[in-house]
């Protein structure tokens, strides 16, 4: 039972062949989804459809973010549906988290096996959307992720296998709930950041993601650096890098907010345990902003909303202090 508003934005549940051959493109829109839903019509949920934009996941931007959450904040409905390319999902539904400020849910999911495929699991993610953006139970968590039949926090999402239809997990914490006859059941209560009210129509920050690796000499990082407003070094374990970058690392981190985040995809960076040339407490003690638990690319999310929005370092050192 409930109003669910229902966004589409592309992605693989949307795909199908392109005439000529060539592989899919998204050409599926809101109706066609909806419609190829078994059980969505006796659901008892009703649906609010708008195609809101036809592209892969990798062409989806911020202002495209921004505008959604204008729109769907708009609508009076129980929960909204966002449907669109599970590429960038972990990236989208992050910025999506710090950017929603209403009670009602905003549930993202998308298809890893497209509509031409057997067991395309496209339907059956919606579905399971649309009853968790309806429940009561998810008011208040935020930006969920649905897929697989599993509820996760926006925060800590990860897509983990290119191909498996069972790619979304949440590493350090597992998933907050699952949907199963049809009910969503929560078994956790998410952890939401607050940043306060962010405004990424301030500015247009150039940030990056960039990865130190084996026998680096902090040449790459210095050339790409000089064009940043803000970088996020995906460093080795626990926030480490060679010691050939670490004088470049200095002075980038001396001119730009520069935040040190761990490659591995799981557990946080840590701040004092280890003391040599270019460690965690070696890079903190030179000016680089420990990411806390966050992955490099949802990091980078935060970095870039927080720039966008006119925050100054202090802000930026703040907002990632409250980082778990
Ligand atoms: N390439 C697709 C996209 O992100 C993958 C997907 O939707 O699963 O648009």
């Amino acid at each position: 039972m409930g109003n669910v508003a229902v966004f589409t934005l592309g992605g693989t549940i949307a795909m199908t062949a392109a005439p000529g051959g060539g592989g899919v493109v998204p050409a599926l829109g809101a109706a066609d989804l909806i419609a190829a839903v078994p059980g969505l019509a006796d659901s008892g949920i009703s649906l609010d459809v708008t195609d809101f934009r036809r592209l892969p996941g990798a062409g989806l931007g911020f202002a495209d973010l921004v505008a959604l959450t204008h729109a769907a904040g708009d609508k009076d409905v129980d929960g909204v549906v966002v449907t669109q390319g599970t590429d960038t999902i972990e990236e989208t539904a992050f910025a999506l988290d710090l950017l929603w400020t209403n009670e009602m849910p905003l549930v993202v999911t998308g298809a890893m096996r497209n509509p031409t495929m057997a067991g395309a699991d496209g339907p059956a993610n919606l579905l399971a959307a649309a009853r968790v953006a309806a429940s009561p139970a998810a008011r208040g968590l935020g930006c969920l992720v649905v897929l697989g039949d599993e509820i996760h926090a926006a925060r800590w999402v990860r897509k983990t296998h290119t191909i498996s239809p069972a790619a979304f997990r949440s590493p350090d914490t597992g998933p907050v709930g699952l949907v199963a006859e049809g009910r969503a059941r929560i078994l956790n209560r998410p952890f939401r950041h607050d940043v306060g009210r962010l405004d990424p129509t301030v500015r247009n920050p150039r940030t990056a993601v960039l990865p130190v690796v084996l026998g680096d000499d902090g040449e790459t990082l210095r050339r790409a650096g000089d064009g940043l407003d803000g970088l996020v070094v995906a460093a080795f374990g626990v926030g480490h890098v060679p010691a050939a970058t670490v004088d470049t690392l200095t002075e980038i981190a001396a001119r730009i907010p520069t935040v040190l985040a761990s490659r591995i995809g799981a557990g946080p960076v840590l701040t004092h345990t280890y003391g040599y040339p270019g460690a965690e407490a070696d890079l903190l003690s030179r000016g680089l902003i420990p990411a806390g638990a966050l992955d490099p690319y949802k990091a980078r999310v935060l970095l870039h909303l927080l720039l966008a929005s006119g925050r100054d370092r202090a802000s930026i050192i703040d907002a990632f202090a409250t980082t778990a």
